[in-house]
């Protein structure tokens, strides 16, 4: 920044005051639960959910629908990261902080995006040193506040305190043991002097998930609550494990289970209960995970524990035998709803499964629960029985079945909003579906998911078009009618998560890099600003000297960006997001901002190189194939070798080419690259090592004479 001389006093005063403006320091205001669940409060956003209602709807009216149109970029920051933009970053006392890629916590002014401080958990050297294979989940959600401090969970399983004046850590805790194929990408839960965690990986080895809530002061470990029930020889935790053992079937322990508690949890205060949604089957084919059928509690389940003791209370079951991903770890919003005249205090849930569940939260019991989006795991949702009917053919008993939602899941993480002024709940809709193929597989128990290695208890399992035309949508929801306002369709799925506001307006960025302003009322596009690179974090929203602003993270991220089950047309590759062309941001905007964003690159989709020096061997090739899928390879460079934006496009990798073999090693076995993510796979063989060469040249070599990617 260059100031001119000042030569006058008056000069001088502007100058000194903008000193003290630029010398702004993060605060150590205690934060409490009073505070965390004030509706009112517009001059912050304390919490993932800006409340511990998680419903994402600001009182604020200064932008709203009639002058939304004048909404331009007042501030904004290049940042370093390369992937993954999917949090909601927090606003207090006029600083904002958000947490990016491998798990770094950074702050700024919240007025002009001037940088106070940053933290590194450095989970590059913790996985380095723990010789993990991990993979894909570099990224997280958020990060939460409670007293004077900040909440962060790592990729490796720690939990960590930190200063929120500066940066420093307090304390540290270890979630889970380091050899495990788990990970965090959720937002840690601050809460009545705890903090929850949970954890992913139901997919990488044999899991049985679990929750767990620390203290905010000292981290000790407060309660903890099994998701799944453990083997029945070593005596159950508490009544509950017990009760959730009796719907599984054969040694189900073996296969740990799963249920593994991604995402979505909610405080909720008056009923003193902590409600959170748990995950799918550890593997995902209850044939093989419980042979012989049930329920499999606590899998796919809504559970309220008591927010003191974490005992439990309730539960719904949205996927009952879970064997299509079915995760219910989507957003949990609490309302205050009139239904039929009577006051109902509902929890608003739309997961995975594609049903829209409104809950009488001082019971748990289902009021109305209608499909979303198009399903055809279930008939419907039975309220009297308070069951869903299931026609047997979605548990594919011949060995393969086409099902909708897919398991990217008719809604997932991105973030839904409910606007009570309104009435209306915004959710980002995903129209895909997908065969589940377990022929030549499903007698078959005696598999068994290996620790780091993709185990689905499938033969095939491949993305399809559902009866949609459209592949996305936003779509406006009453609870209290149980249906569908207004949609708007898209022409992606993995549109982003929303924001609502008194102004009536709902925002939503898209996959595109367009960056939307609704009419919340009927989903009128009032304004649209291109961002130059796709979208897929929620925005945010807080006042500041008379001043409302917007923020919000740009670059795209999650599993179907990374072409992550190989989503083709149906994901994210043809937008040209090119992994390390364009740059990450954060951007702020004002009615009558005056800041220029400086363009990004055009789009650009990796160009397969054509190797005439590399002999493919076509049975090499094959093998290479199933060490790419079952290492993950897949999770991040994506399926067939076609990159989607979270990691380079092999096939156009210099690395893979023939003379480079040193190189590829360096990156693969030795580690190279682990600061970017990259994990280090020192037990891959010289012939595995090979494998994957020649698969990914032929690949390359395939598309190259396409002459392109596809
Ligand atoms: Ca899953």
């Amino acid at each position: 920044m260059k100031f001119r001389r000042p030569n006058t006093l008056g000069q001088l005063l502007v100058a000194a005051s903008l000193l003290v403006f630029t010398s702004l320091h993060a605060s150590d205001r205690n934060i409490t639960d009073k505070e965390l669940s004030d509706e009112s409060n517009t001059t912050d956003w304390l919490a993932y959910g800006r409340t511990h209602s998680e419903q994402r709807y600001s009182p604020l009216t200064d932008i709203n629908v009639d002058n939304v149109g004048k909404l331009k970029p007042d501030w904004y920051i290049d940042l370093p990261d390369k992937s993954d933009m999917v949090g909601t970053p927090l606003v207090v006392d006029g600083v904002m902080y958000y947490i990016g890629e491998m798990n770094r916590v950074r702050a700024f002014d919240a007025r002009n995006g001037k940088k106070l401080w940053e933290y590194d958990p450095e989970v590059a050297k913790t996985i380095e040193t723990g010789y993990q294979r991990k993979v894909f989940w570099k990224h997280s959600r958020g990060i939460s506040t409670y007293g004077n401090k900040l909440f962060l969970a790592t990729w490796d399983g720690r939990l960590i305190a930190i200063n929120r004046k500066d940066g420093k850590e307090v304390w540290s805790v270890r979630t889970f043991a380091q050899t495990e194929p788990l990970n965090i990408t959720g937002h840690p839960k601050a809460f009545d002097g705890k903090v929850f965690v949970g954890n992913g990986g139901t997919e990488l080895g044999p899991t049985r998930g679990y929750v767990t809530a620390y203290d905010t002061e000292t981290g000790k470990q407060l309660w903890r609550f099994y998701t799944a029930p453990g083997n029945p020889a070593d005596g159950f935790e508490d009544e509950a494990q017990e009760m959730a053992a009796k719907t599984w079937k054969g040694k189900w322990w073996e296969h740990g289970g799963g249920g593994n508690a991604w995402h979505g949890w909610t405080y909720d205060k008056e009923f003193n209960q902590f409600i959170f949604g748990t995950g799918n089957g550890s593997p995902w084919n209850r044939k093989i995970r419980s042979p012989g059928g049930g329920d499999n509690l606590f899998l796919s389940s809504v559970v309220a524990v008591d927010a003191k003791t974490g005992k439990y209370k309730w539960h719904l079951q949205t996927a009952p035998g879970e064997t299509w991903d079915y995760t219910s770890c989507m957003d949990i919003v609490l309302a205050d709803l009139n239904i039929g005249g009577k006051n109902v205090k509902a929890a608003l849930h739309a997961p995975k499964n594609g049903f829209f569940y409104v809950i009488d939260r001082s019971n748990g019991k289902v009021l109305s629960a209608e499909k979303f989006a198009d399903v055809n795991w279930a008939t419907k949702f039975d309220v009297k029985t308070q069951k869903h009917i299931i026609p047997e053919s979605s548990y594919y008993p011949e060995g393969k079945a086409n099902i909708y939602p897919s398991a990217f899941g008719a809604h997932t993480w991105h973030a839904m909003s409910y606007n009570p002024k309104l009435g209306l709940v915004y959710i980002p809709t995903n129209h895909l579906a997908n065969t589940f193929k377990d022929e030549g597989k499903k007698t078959d128990t005696s598999f068994r998911a290996e620790k780091h290695k993709l185990g689905l208890g499938l033969s095939g399992w491949l993305l399809t078009k559902d009866p949609h035309e459209t592949r996305g949508s936003l779509q406006a929801w009453d609870p209290v009618k149980n249906k569908r306002v207004w949609q708007v369709n898209q022409k992606n799925p993995w549109g982003a998560g929303t924001l609502t506001t008194a102004g009536n307006l709902v925002f939503q960025g898209l996959p595109n890099g367009k960056f939307n302003a609704y009419d919340a009322r009927n989903g009128k596009i009032l304004w649209e600003y291109d961002a130059g690179l796709g979208i897929s974090a929620p925005p945010i929203t807080y006042k500041l000297d008379g001043k409302q602003m917007i923020s919000l993270l740009i670059g795209p991220g999650g599993a179907l960006a990374s072409n992550f089950g190989g989503s083709g047309e149906l994901g994210f590759e043809g937008f040209g997001w090119k992994y390390g062309l364009h740059q990450r941001r954060l951007i702020t905007f004002a009615l009558d901002g005056k800041v220029v964003v400086p363009a990004q690159p055009a789009p650009e989709v990796a160009q397969p190189i054509f190797d005439k020096k590399f002999k493919i061997d076509d049975k090499k090739a094959g093998d290479g194939a199933g060490t790419y899928a079952v290492h993950l390879c897949v999770a991040c460079h994506g399926g067939s070798g076609v990159a989607g934006v979270k990691a380079p496009d092999l096939r156009a990798s210099p690395a893979l080419l023939k003379g480079n073999e040193k190189m590829f090693e360096s990156i693969v076995r030795g580690g190279a690259l682990l600061e970017n993510g990259m994990p280090k796979f020192p037990t891959l063989t010289d012939e595995e090592l090979d494998s994957i060469r020649h698969y990914i040249r032929k690949q390359a070599h395939e598309g190259a004479k396409e002459g392109a990617g596809h």
